[in-house]
């Protein structure tokens, strides 16, 4: 029998741990399938995309459902094919086979604590909708959700483990008791954008609140080259805050301050989901991004020693109303 959760859960304490954790919490799925449809940040084209429900053990996949026998591709770091101004995820012997821009709606995905699902696209980008999770996530709450028949489990991260990049930049995951915490940090020239961190325990509710709607961000110098280098195609100020030096050109500003590494954590959370669980650690990134992220996944899940998986506990106080 499947039963259906409330969209609400307890606050974790400031170190991550949920309160009054109790048996092994259950997957879930979706408990109809939505669609929706939008165009892609950099390719422009327009999508549809539907998200159904799927069977326990399943994963997060996506499908391609415009290419000949619509192929799959799982939402597994090892699948990511670049990473170059998002993740994609493609097929390494058919460079058609990809999925762009999915870090988002695996954000989504994650906060919600959705286990199963299989994504259907009709084309090689996810929509970009407002350029942040929230539509996603909004679509995630009016399908609804149920727990299957199956216990969850979550990668238990045993020992630090740390990637650099340039200027600074790097991404770890540590262990952690319960839960995932994370900090974000970041340091942009442009006085828009500046110094800014964000430190947040990976709940429901503190993912709706405090990253969902923050959105992707551009500095208006770069958009020339991306668009010589056929990306950007689908930007706009309805989907991209754009910053010049001190300015911010949407004509309704921010949505909220530290926008951009709010941004910029929800992105490491979606990126982070595709480890295929979600992860029991904390995690700190500085000036970190998707290639930061992926090369982190990879060095951790490399090595048996730096992970195992372990039985994910559900809080005592999340309500449940019998389907
Ligand atoms: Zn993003």
């Amino acid at each position: 029998m499947q039963s259906l959760t409330v969209c609400e859960a307890p606050a974790p304490a400031a170190d991550g741990t949920v309160p009054g954790s109790t048996g092994a919490a259950r997957q879930r799925t979706l408990a109809n399938p939505i669609s929706c449809t939008g165009i892609g940040l950099h390719s422009g084209m327009k999508v549809r995309l539907s998200l159904l429900p799927a069977p326990a053990g399943h994963g997060i996949a996506f499908r391609r459902s415009d290419l000949p026998g619509a192929p799959v591709i799982p939402a597994l770091y090892d699948r990511v094919v670049d990473t170059r101004l998002s993740t994609v995820l493609g097929d390494a012997t058919d460079p058609a086979i990809r999925v762009a821009t999915v870090e988002h709606v695996m954000a989504a995905l994650s906060g919600n604590g959705i286990d199963n699902a299989l994504l259907d696209i009709d084309g090689p980008e996810m929509p970009i909708l407002d350029g942040s999770a929230a539509e996603f996530d909004f679509l995630i709450c009016c399908a609804g959700r149920v727990e299957q028949d199956a216990p969850r489990r979550r990668i238990e991260i045993l020992r630090p483990v740390r990637v650099e990049g340039e200027d600074g930049a790097f991404a770890e995951l540590r262990p952690a008791k319960h839960g995932m915490l994370l900090a974000f940090s970041i340091d942009f020239a442009a006085t828009a954008i500046g110094r800014q961190a964000h430190v947040m325990p990976l709940t429901e509710q503190r993912f709706r609140h405090e990253v969902a709607n923050c959105r992707t961000f551009v500095e208006r110098r770069d958009i020339e080259a991306l668009k010589k280098m056929g990306l950007a195609r689908g930007g706009s100020l309805e989907n991209a805050i754009v910053v010049e030096e001190d300015r911010i050109l949407n004509p309704g500003g921010l949505r909220r301050s530290g926008e951009f590494v709010r941004h910029k954590m929800m992105d490491a959370i979606g990126d982070l989901y595709l480890a295929g669980h979600r992860l029991q650690a904390r995690f700190i990134g500085h000036k970190s991004g998707h290639c930061l992220n992926n090369r982190l996944l990879r060095a951790v899940l490399a090595d048996s020693a730096n992970w195992r998986l372990s039985a994910s506990h559900t809080p005592a106080s999340v309500l449940r109303v019998a389907a």
